[in-house]
């Protein structure tokens, strides 16, 4: 899995600022601990999409009212609920270096959510080599709580993908356990529109598409 030093530093604020080598020796040292207690895993599954009125998504079992999804999901016939995570390890490290390490805190926070995001990666890389062998290609990934998708959708992902089961489960105000995972759609469409698996940030139609995410 290839973790992207660059997203770290984001989530540490490190926005135009080269860190010293100092930093970033102790950032390779908390990514290493990190990576060695992650366990990672996932769980997808393939539905059928159809939109029943403007704004409302239709996947059988999950009906999700939200114009941001449905434009990121036109002329989609099928897409993937998935969830990705990297268990329950990094939350504990975090949780020790709160009392006594606050600096490694934040570079545990920071080095988790860029591991569960190229562990997202590579699972939507992998969700996707299968749809292509259907004939299907993916749009980039959208999780509940992008734009006007509700987070509330978090507990028909719970449902639809018996999360307890990979040891995930959600708090009463829809907070994931462990905390560094994702859930999201992939919408899956029969013409190629060649969709970053990074997602829209990162593709050169940028502002130009009518899929993009928000
Ligand atoms: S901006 Fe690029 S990645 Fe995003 S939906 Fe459009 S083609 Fe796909």
């Amino acid at each position: 899995m290839e973790v992207s030093r660059d997203e770290v530093y984001r989530y540490l604020g490190y926005r135009g600022i080269v860190p010293d080598e100092a930093v970033r020796a102790r950032v390779e040292e908390c990514l290493e601990r990190v990576l060695s207690v992650s366990e990672c895993r996932f769980a997808a599954r393939r539905l059928d999409v159809v939109f029943p009125e403007e704004g409302v998504c239709d996947f059988g079992e999950m009906r999700v009212c939200s114009r941001d999804l449905a434009r990121n999901l036109t002329g989609c016939v099928r897409a993937y609920l998935m969830v990705a995570t990297i268990g329950i390890g990094v939350d504990r490290l975090i949780a020790r270096a709160n009392v006594s390490d606050v600096t490694a805190a934040a570079i545990y926070q920071a080095a988790g959510a860029a591991v569960v995001e190229a562990w997202s990666d590579e699972v939507n890389g992998k969700l996707l080599a299968e749809a292509r062998e259907d004939g299907l290609f993916g749009r980039p990934r959208f999780s509940p709580g992008y734009g006007d998708f509700s987070l509330e959708h978090q507990r028909d992902f719970s449902r639809i993908l018996g999360m307890p089961r990979i040891g995930i489960s959600l708090s009463e105000s829809l907070l994931m356990t462990p905390s560094k995972s994702v859930t999201a759609v992939i919408g899956l469409s029969e013409t190629d529109h060649h969709c970053q698996v990074t997602g829209c940030e990162a593709c050169d139609l940028g502002g130009d598409c009518a899929f993009r995410r928000v």
